[in-house]
Formats: C-alpha cells, structure tokens, sequence
C-alpha cells in the first residue's frame, strides 16, 4: 500500500494503481516517486520517494 496526499480531498489516501516512476529534477539529478490516483475523486497523486525516515 503506498500512501500519498490528494490536494482535493485535503487528506491522506491510498494511491490506486501506483507505479514507480522517475523524475528528472535540475541538474541531472533523478529523483524516484510513486504515482497513482486518487480512490476518490481521481485527482493524480505523488509521493516523492526521499531519504528513509
Ligand atoms: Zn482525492
């Protein structure tokens, strides 16, 4: 289960169909993210994968 903020809702949600994905931040740095839609109402959501808490 990946969870990730939906702005609409304003709450925290369970991303439905997440996949990995990869995004290119400047200067060539990659940054790895979750994306994936909201349950609710669709809206698509990130969930940046930082450093480990
Ligand atoms: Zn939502």
């Amino acid at each position: 289960m990946t969870e990730g903020y939906c702005v609409k809702c304003k709450s925290k949600r369970e991303m439905s169909e997440a996949k990995e994905v990869t995004m290119k931040g400047k200067g060539g740095t990659e940054r790895r993210a979750m994306k994936g839609k909201c349950p609710m109402c669709s809206t698509t959501m990130f969930r940046i994968m930082g450093a480990k808490k």
